[in-house]
């Protein structure tokens, strides 16, 4: 307690009135003295007699100078603080509402996305539909003068007329085999081929293979080795064998007469490996990393009669990226190249391969002589073709559009020995269709539904008609061979 301070008797006057009256007083004053503000807490306490009457005050000062700077320095400390969770929170609401706004525009931005990716896919399901379309109709007509050219290569009786329609096949090949590679293409792109995934031994594929190259490869002059190991896999034997024909048929194609070329098979642990060596013109450093672009073509090939088309590597890479195997390169200009595919080994008992070849009877130069044989298709140029094909083979062909013709067709004839039917007809009828009708009159006729289709529906009308498929481009040989051997095995029976 300090001495007491001199007070200003008016300010003093009012308590000391309250105090006298019995009433206890507090209040606070501020004195300056010497220049220095204290300020003081006074008290007034009655002081009383017995009786109960003021007789007088108790005063008592405390100096609460330093007491109050704290309270007023944690006051403003309270305000500043106070400003300042206004201001972060402020800040916080900002930047709150900046996120927010960069949430609506990036789930703008992911619905823009999702959008384009809708129409990406749209647009390639729209490509591979027009280019399925497009290349089914311009295998129409290929098919048909491809048939057209076997039978005249059959009937021309002049060596320079063999040659004319050797090369027209020819060329008639190479634009089928374009455009079933395109379609190939877009349907491996839009995810549409499924890969058909099976346990068989690899050497029976290489064997297969190696037995088709040795003869382009003696035709050539080319030294042709293989190196063959039993080896059980599990992948797509069809998908896999149409890669190990464009490596090995490049490898042939780039390598010069009196070169060599090796397909050899290599165990490792847990994989075997194919390797196509070549001793050829070899691939620039600079052109590896392009060589499975598509159409990338680089270099002419050694035999200019075998020009490619640029997109075997460009399927090879897609279809191994498919069968989820891993192809490498190694090539040095001017020495040679090796692809090599490397495929994971399974374990299971191998189912053996089919052939993929059905060897035309070559024998019989009129193996259909006087079968009845009935034609089906609602393109003219097909008709015609199909007419002039099996009739060089000896059969009597009958042709016609829709049900009711070959209905009419059917009981104009003693008897039918084979229907040849396109699976998509005009007006939407369906060659099984057809199928069905004949056979109600007919159940032994051996029916054949020609389509470029290969899903699942057309597989069980055909199984319910009993039709065998043959795929479209027709192969004349397949067909011929098929004939043969159906209609030999069971000879047909007369109409009743
Ligand atoms: P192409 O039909 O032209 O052979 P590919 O897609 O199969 O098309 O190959 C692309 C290019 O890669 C070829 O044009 C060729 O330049 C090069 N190439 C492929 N295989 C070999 C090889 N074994 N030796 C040398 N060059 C090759």
């Amino acid at each position: 307690m300090k001495s007491s301070p001199t007070l200003n008797s008016r300010l003093r006057e009012p308590y000391l009135k309250r105090a006298l009256e019995g009433r206890r007083q507090r209040f606070e004053v501020a004195v300056d003295r010497v220049g220095e503000r204290h300020e003081y807490e006074a008290l007034y306490v009655p002081h009383r007699d017995e009786s109960g009457t003021v007789q007088g005050i108790f005063v008592l000062y405390q100096d609460v100078t330093e007491r109050n700077l704290a309270k007023r320095a944690l006051e403003e400390a309270n305000e500043t603080l106070e400003a300042r969770v206004t201001e972060r929170t402020l800040a916080l609401q900002e930047v709150n509402s900046q996120l927010a706004d960069e949430n609506l525009r990036r789930a703008a931005t992911e619905v823009a996305l999702s959008d384009a990716k809708r129409i990406a896919e749209q647009a390639n399901v729209s490509k591979t539909r027009f280019l399925a379309a497009a290349s089914h109709d311009l295998l129409q007509p290929l098919n048909a003068a491809r048939l057209f050219c076997t039978s005249l290569s059959e009937r021309a009786e002049t060596a320079e007329i063999r040659e004319l329609t050797h090369h027209l096949e020819g060329a008639l090949g190479s634009a089928e085999s374009l455009i079933s590679t395109l379609l190939e293409i877009s349907k491996l792109d839009a995810g549409a081929l499924k890969k058909e995934e099976m346990l068989f031994d690899l050497r029976e594929l290489v064997g297969q293979l190696s037995e088709e190259f040795r003869i382009i490869a003696d035709d050539r002059q080319i030294g042709f080795t293989t190196r063959m190991r039993s080896a059980v896999v599990q992948t797509d034997p069809k998908l896999l064998r149409r890669v190990l024909q464009n490596l090995i048929s490049n490898a042939l194609r780039y390598t010069d007469r009196g070169g060599r070329v090796l397909v050899a098979m290599r165990m490792r642990d847990t994989e075997v490996l194919i390797e196509i060596w070549d001793t050829g013109i070899g691939i620039h450093p600079d052109d590896l990393p392009v060589i499975f672009d598509e159409f990338k073509r680089l270099s002419e090939g050694i035999q200019t009669d075998q020009k490619g088309l640029g997109l075997g590597l460009s399927i090879s890479k897609r279809i191994i990226d498919l069968l989820r195997l891993q192809l490498t390169v190694r090539s040095i200009p001017g020495r040679g190249s090796l692809f090599r595919i490397a495929i994971p080994r399974a374990l299971g008992t191998p189912i053996p391969l089919r052939s993929p070849h059905t060897r035309a009877d070559a024998g019989l130069s009129k193996p259909l002589q006087d079968r009845q044989i009935l034609v089906i298709d609602n393109d003219s140029s097909i008709l015609q073709g199909m007419q002039a094909l099996l009739g060089g083979w000896g059969a009597s062909v009958h042709v016609a559009a829709t049900l009711a013709d070959a209905l009419a067709v059917q009981t104009t004839l003693d008897r039918l020995d084979a229907a040849l039917v396109d699976y998509h007809l005009d007006h939407g009828e369906y060659g099984t269709r057809i199928i069905a009708a004949l056979r109600e009159q007919q159940p032994e006729l051996l029916a054949i539904l020609i389509t470029a289709d290969r899903d699942d529906e057309m597989k069980q009308r055909a199984q319910r008609v009993g039709a065998t498929v043959l795929h479209k481009p027709l192969k004349p040989a397949a067909l011929r061979s098929l004939l043969t051997l159906k209609l030999r095995v069971k000879p047909p029976q007369p109409a009743a």
